[in-house]
């Protein structure tokens, strides 16, 4: 069923690909979408397109941000566009106050100043329903990085995934199904027995460094450094490394580079190998939120 946001004011800021599915889905849906910081001659038909975010703010009810937000040059993420977009206290100023600003992961830019200007933020990544959903282009992305990357099939490899969050354990099924040997490695008793349930190997995380010489490709999705000087130094040479975990991800890459083990981050896949999908996705979740808001109303 079609949500209906007849009328309802939406601004969209910067962004890339994704962007522009949310702008398409927005405008389906009914409601009055302004768009800056992103090209006008690309935009969906029926979205307003304003050379500066200032004026496109007027009378709306919410605000979308690109998914990686606003850099700590206080740069809004606008890709597409020559001009990069200044995201300022003066610009903060121009947004009705109290109105929904969704974004995917605030960095630590955007959640001083929202703090300091009363902004508030939605983060829509650290939703499980935008999370889960999105772990499934971040698997396919990382599998078509190790194909290319990996002088062997998939199937018959020999993988290891760090960590069973959703993004892991959205992998490490990906992997599985693929038939690849697939061990994972976790914290919690019970991932480690639903790793077990899966038909894929269980590491206790506390025993990683034991099973790192048995991978062909190693995934880290665990979003703190694991794979370090010394970690690193049981991985032999020529075993691939794909960190997916986001800056500052978890992986030692100058030592890595320094004992003939490859790695490389992996940073931003769903918006790279699968845009409208990941689009759709953030789509579906702020539209069934702003009805939400409405319907409090
Ligand atoms: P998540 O659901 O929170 O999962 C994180 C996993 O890491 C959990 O299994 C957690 O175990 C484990 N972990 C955390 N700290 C640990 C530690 N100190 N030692 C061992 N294990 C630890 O997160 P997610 O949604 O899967 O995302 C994981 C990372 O990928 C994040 O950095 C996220 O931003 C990033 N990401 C990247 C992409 C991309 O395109 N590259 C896409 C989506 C997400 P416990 O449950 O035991 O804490």
């Amino acid at each position: 069923m079609q949500i209906n946001l007849k009328g309802m004011g939406i601004a969209v800021l910067g962004g890339d690909a994704r962007s522009l599915v949310i702008l398409e889905e927005l405008a389906a849906s009914g409601a009055a979408v302004n768009a800056a910081g992103l090209p006008a001659d690309i935009l969906p038909a029926g979205v307003n397109y304003f050379s500066e975010p200032e004026a496109c703010l007027g009378s709306v009810s919410a605000v979308i941000l690109p998914v990686p937000g606003v850099n700590d040059k206080g740069q809004l993420y606008c890709p597409m566009t020559l001009k990069p977009l200044a995201f300022t206290r003066e610009l903060a100023a121009c947004f009705p106050p109290g109105i929904p600003i969704f974004t995917g992961v605030a960095g630590p830019y955007l959640a001083k100043l929202a703090a300091v200007s009363g902004l508030r933020l939605i983060e829509l990544m650290k939703l499980n329903e935008v999370a889960i959903l999105n772990s499934i282009p971040t698997a396919e992305g990382a599998v078509q990085m190790a194909m290319e990357m990996l002088p062997i099939t998939i199937h018959g490899s020999r993988a290891f995934v760090l960590g069973f969050g959703r993004t892991g354990a959205t992998l490490a099924r990906l992997l599985g199904v693929m038939g690849a040997r697939t061990m994972v490695a976790a914290r919690r008793p019970e991932y480690l027995a639903r790793i077990t349930e899966l038909n894929l190997t269980p590491v206790p995380f506390a025993r990683l460094s034991h099973y790192l010489g048995e991978a062909d490709v190693i995934f880290n999705t665990v979003p703190v450094p694991v794979l370090t000087g010394e970690v690193l130094d049981k991985v032999p040479p020529g075993t691939l490394i794909i960190d997916l975990a986001s800056a500052p991800g978890g992986v030692d890459f100058q030592r890595a580079a320094s004992i003939g083990v490859k790695a490389v981050p992996a940073p931003g896949l769903p918006g790279k190998v699968a845009p409208k999908t990941a689009g759709r996705i953030l789509a579906k979740v702020i539209i069934g939120l702003l009805y939400e808001e409405t319907a409090g109303n």
